[in-house]
């Protein structure tokens, strides 16, 4: 293998786009948007309920609250 060929191949590797990796998705309690698996949240999913963080920090909707 020459070198050009070398580096064509680990180039074409890099540049490859990434095989889509399905994530689940869960619906935000505050803004009732679906929102993605991330990886901050590998070990804590089960309890994430918020889409990020300003979501975290809103007020719950009250129930009644008018
Ligand atoms: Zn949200």
């Amino acid at each position: 293998m020459t070198l050009k060929e070398n580096l064509e191949i680990s180039g074409c590797k890099l540049t490859k786009p990434m095989k889509k990796q399905h994530l689940p998705e869960k619906i935000c309690v505050i803004c009732d948007r679906p929102f993605t698996w991330r990886k901050k949240w590998k070990t804590v999913w089960d309890d994430v309920k918020y889409c990020s963080e300003r979501c975290r920090r809103a007020p719950k909707k009250n129930k009644d609250g008018k």
